[in-house]
C-alpha cells in the first residue's frame, strides 16, 4: 500500500508539474500580446518626504489585466517576462510611459520625481543605455527626476560590467536606487563601488519596526550608512502610524506605503498631490497663526 501511495503521490506530483508548466506557458503566450492589446498599464504610488510631509515623487508599478485570465500580479508575471525576455520590450514601454506621464504632470503644474523598476535582464541588455537616453530625449524628462530602481540581485552577477552600466546611467544624470535593500546578497563593497544614490529599506524590516529591536537597529544602521555615503533612504511598506513615527525618529528621508497611499491609476495622482501638499501648507499656516 505504501508503494501504491508513493506511486499515487508521484503521479499527482507529475500532473501538478505539467499543469503548472502549462499554466506558465499559457501565461507567457498571453503576455506576448499584452502590449499590443493594451492590457498593460502603470499605477503610481506616491513617495512622501519626511522633511515636510509632501508628496515629492511617485513609483511606477506595472499592472496586467488579461481578458482571459483576469488581473495577474507583477510578482507572478515579471519572472515570466524575464525568462521569456519579453521584459525588454515591456520594460522599454514602462520607462517611456512613466517618463511621458511625468512630463505631462509637470506641464499641468504637478512636479514629481519618477521612479521606475528595472529588471536584471534589462540591465544586462546592451541596449539599455541607448534606450534610456532616447526616451529622455523624446519625452523631455529632466534626467535628474528619473530614478531607476534595481534589486541587489542585479548587482551580484558580473559586478564590473554592472558598474560600467550604472556609471553610464549616472552620466545621463539619472538617480539609482537599490530596491528591497537588505534582502538580497548585499555586500558593503557594492555600496562603495557602485554609484548608487538611494537605498530603499525593504518592507520586511519596516513590518515589525516597533516590536523588534533588531529590525529597528537594522533600519537605523541603513539610514546611518546611507547618510555617511551621501545617499538618501526610502522606507517601503509603511502601513501604520507607529512605523511612520519610528522612521521619522531614525532619520529616514522618504516613505512609501498604504498608510499614505496605495498605488493608483495616473488620473488620481494630481488630486492626491494637491490635497496632500496643499493641506500641509494650510496646516503649517494654521500652526503659525
Ligand atoms: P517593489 O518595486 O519593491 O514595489 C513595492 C511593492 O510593494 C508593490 O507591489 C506595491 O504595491 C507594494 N506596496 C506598497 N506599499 C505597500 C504597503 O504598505 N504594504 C504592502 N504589503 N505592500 C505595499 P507590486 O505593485 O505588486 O509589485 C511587486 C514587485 O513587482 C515590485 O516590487 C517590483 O519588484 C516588481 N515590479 C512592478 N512593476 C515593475 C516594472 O515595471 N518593472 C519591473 N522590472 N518590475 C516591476
Ligand atoms: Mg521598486
Ligand atoms: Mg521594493
Ligand atoms: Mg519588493
Amino acid at each position: 500500500h505504501a508503494k501504491d501511495e508513493g506511486k499515487n503521490t508521484f503521479r499527482m506530483f507529475c500532473e501538478e508539474l505539467t499543469r503548472s508548466s502549462r499554466e506558465r506557458i499559457n501565461l507567457i503566450h498571453a503576455l506576448q500580446h499584452a502590449l499590443d492589446r493594451n492590457e498593460l498599464c502603470l499605477h503610481y504610488q506616491p513617495k512622501i518626504d519626511n522633511a515636510n510631509g509632501k508628496v515629492t515623487g511617485v513609483e511606477a508599478l506595472l499592472r496586467w489585466t488579461s481578458p482571459e485570465v483576469g488581473s495577474i500580479p507583477p510578482d507572478r508575471f515579471i519572472p515570466l517576462a524575464e525568462e521569456s525576455r519579453l521584459i525588454i520590450p515591456i520594460g522599454e514601454w514602462v520607462v517611456r510611459t512613466a517618463c511621458s506621464q511625468q512630463v505631462a504632470w509637470k506641464r499641468a503644474g504637478c512636479d514629481l520625481s519618477m521612479a521606475v523598476n528595472i529588471s536584471a535582464v534589462q540591465l544586462k541588455s546592451p541596449e539599455l543605455i541607448q534606450t534610456i537616453q532616447r526616451i529622455i530625449e523624446e519625452t523631455g524628462i529632466e534626467p535628474e527626476q528619473l530614478e531607476l530602481e534595481l534589486t541587489e540581485s542585479c548587482l551580484v552577477d558580473r559586478p564590473d560590467e554592472v558598474i560600467k552600466v550604472l556609471e553610464k546611467l549616472r552620466a545621463l544624470r539619472c538617480s539609482i536606487a537599490i530596491d528591497d535593500f537588505g534582502t538580497g546578497y548585499s555586500s558593503l563593497s557594492y555600496l562603495k563601488n557602485f554609484p548608487v544614490t538611494v537605498l530603499k529599506i525593504d518592507r520586511s524590516f519596516v513590518k515589525d519596526l516597533t516590536s523588534s529591536s533588531s529590525d529597528r537597529a537594522i533600519a537605523q544602521s541603513v539610514v546611518n550608512l546611507a547618510n555617511n555615503l551621501d545617499m538618501v533612504t526610502v522606507a517601503e511598506g509603511v502601513e501604520h502610524q507607529h512605523q511612520q513615527a519610528v522612521l521619522e525618529e531614525i532619520g529616514c528621508n522618504f516613505v512609501q506605503g498604504f498608510l499614505h497611499c496605495e498605488p493608483v491609476p495616473p488620473e488620481e495622482i494630481p488630486d492626491i498631490v494637491r490635497a496632500r501638499n496643499g493641506e500641509e501648507e494650510r496646516v503649517r499656516k494654521a500652526s503659525i497663526n
